[in-house]
């Protein structure tokens, strides 16, 4: 049967409807991929006809997508502050709500002034990365526990911006003794290992360890405040990601580790997600 670029989307899309969130926005995405085209151009031309093969090769990408694999490890790519990155199963898929971190950061980093700036837990690299194309003097590092994950991130940072970014591997704050920051950034892992199961089945796909921290999630940021004084310049900021229902954890946490100014900020979804505070 011979099948149009449209028709092909319609019934994907319907299939899809069992699995995703997102059926139509799947549907263009993969088949985008298959044709090497982007999403507009599929609209350009619906009448198109789609070979066997290609058609072969797009039910192979559906059936990935209805085991519950994610969009982005199929395409290995996803958008992030505009940027387009690669990603792999070895790091978490940057997530819209940390676009929130970002801002914020780029609220109190100055734009003309060669500040240090750390992201902890860098994964993909979306956040330094997203930092130093919108700050052309400030000097970045960013760590992983993961050199699989690091060199994602080093890849992504070369094509985006080059030179920009010191990478280094570790965990949290090891590889950085004696260091001092302006900014301490981090998205770290905070969800409870006891409930994966009542999370996204999509985060089966994902690394554990870049999201699962301990009885109550809170394990790694518990480790971050308490040591991030030691790396923070006098004023110098710490902005950290969290749960929904980890903000008053947070802030008290941040208040017994001696800091001030401590906010917490609401994602697009009106989620507590951010808290910020500052090392007096
Ligand atoms: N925000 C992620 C989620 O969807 C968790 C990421 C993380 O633990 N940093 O659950």
């Amino acid at each position: 049967m011979t099948e149009t670029l449209k028709s092909t989307l319609a019934n994907a899309q319907k299939l899809l409807e069992a699995t995703s969130d997102s059926p139509q926005l799947d549907a263009e995405i993969l088949l985008g991929k298959v044709l090497q085209a982007n999403r507009a151009a599929l609209y350009a031309n619906p009448e198109q006809l789609i070979t066997d093969s290609q058609i072969d090769k797009f039910e192979q990408l559906l059936a990935q997508r209805f085991s519950g694999k994610p969009v982005a490890y199929l395409t290995g790519l996803r958008e992030f502050w505009s940027l387009e990155l690669k990603v792999t199963p070895d790091v978490l898929i940057p997530r819209p709500e940390t676009e929130l971190l970002v801002e914020l950061s780029l609220m109190h980093i100055p734009e003309s002034d060669d500040c240090k700036v750390l992201d902890l837990g860098c994964g993909s690299g979306a956040i330094a990365i997203a930092i130093a194309t919108e700050r052309p003097s400030c000097k970045l590092t960013a760590t992983d526990t993961s050199l699989t994950a690091l060199s994602i991130a080093r890849e992504n940072a070369d094509k985006l911006c080059p030179k920009r970014i010191q990478f280094i591997n570790g965990s949290w704050f090891a590889p950085l003794k004696g260091e001092l920051f302006n900014f301490i950034i981090s998205n770290p892992p905070y969800v409870s290992s006891q409930q994966p199961q009542l999370t996204d089945p999509e985060l089966e796909h994902e690394p554990p360890q870049a999201l699962y921290s301990g009885a109550d999630g809170l394990d790694d940021l518990r480790q971050l405040v308490t040591e991030a004084p030691d790396y923070l310049m006098n004023n110098g900021y710490l902005l950290l990601e969290h749960g929904f229902d980890q903000a008053d954890t947070m802030t008290e946490l941040l208040r017994q580790a001696g800091f001030v100014n401590i906010k917490t900020h609401h994602d697009l979804a009106g989620l507590p997600r951010v808290t910020e505070a500052q090392h007096p």
